[in-house]
């Protein structure tokens, strides 16, 4: 089978560590991107058992730092690049903070398109490359029945839109681009009350990576390849 080359952000806790896993123990070369490895124990120790897993600094709020990790990494051929890091700060009516909301909009949102402008070179290299972007229910308009967790919320339908545009302009690269939701998922961001752990999350979702064609290019789409309304 044809390894595959992933890139991996928000790789050392909750779904994207368990990416790193899966994707290193099915034998693909991972790249894992994280803000600081000193808060990266557990992944470390996964790249110590898999020679095929490297680590990488990235806090992907900052631009500068995502296109200096792309120089970096100029001469790579990505076929998957998963755009896992994000941040859910609480947010309520009557109970908002500007600087969070601006720096979950960074975080959640902004670095999405910049990943995406900074790898074009690697993706295109790749023969149909896959660009994912770990999005959320949340973010669905048609979705929200229960109002509240502005920023949360209005930061992933912004990400969701960027997909959407993402999956047009990238089109004539070959690139498919898609929304993924995890489900509700037992990590420090889900809480313990998640209806899934990360491992069944993971496994659904690597299979909707895997089976994503470009016909699908702009979906949003569940862990469980169910089709999400925008
Ligand atoms: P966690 O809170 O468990 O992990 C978040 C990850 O993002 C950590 O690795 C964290 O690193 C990283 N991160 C946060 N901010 C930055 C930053 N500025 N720069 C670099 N890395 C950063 O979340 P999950 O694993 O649960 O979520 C992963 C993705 O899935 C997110 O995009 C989330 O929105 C989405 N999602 C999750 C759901 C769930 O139920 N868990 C449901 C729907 C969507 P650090 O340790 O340094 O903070």
């Amino acid at each position: 089978m044809h390894t595959k080359t992933v890139l991996i952000t928000g790789a050392n806790r909750g779904i994207g560590l368990e990416y790193v896993k899966q994707y290193a123990e099915n034998g693909d070369q991972v790249y894992a991107t994280v803000r600081d490895l000193n808060q990266a124990a557990a992944l470390r120790h996964l790249a110590s058992q898999h020679d095929n897993v490297e680590l990488l600094t990235l806090e992907v709020a900052d631009v500068s730092a995502i296109r200096a990790l792309a120089n970096v990494l100029s001469t790579l051929t990505v076929d998957i690049l998963i755009s896992n890091a994000g941040t859910y700060p609480d947010s309520a009516f009557g109970n908002t903070d500007v600087q969070a909301w601006l720096h979950a909009f960074q975080v959640n949102t902004l670095s999405t398109y910049y990943l995406a402008e900074a790898f074009l070179p690697q993706l295109q290299r790749a023969d149909a490359a896959k660009f994912i972007a770990m999005t959320s229910k949340m973010g669905s308009i048609a979705d929200n029945g229960r109002g509240g967790e502005y920023i949360y919320r209005s930061s992933k339908t912004a990400l969701n839109m960027v997909v959407k545009s993402l999956a047009i302009d990238l089109r004539p690269s070959n690139i498919t681009v898609a929304a993924l939701h995890p489900g509700w998922v037992r990590t420090e961001m889900g809480g313990p009350n998640g209806l899934i752990d990360t491992q069944t999350s993971v496994r659904g979702l690597r299979q909707v990576i895997a089976q994503l064609d470009t016909h699908q290019s702009g979906h949003f789409i569940a862990y469980d390849g169910q089709e999400i309304p925008w």
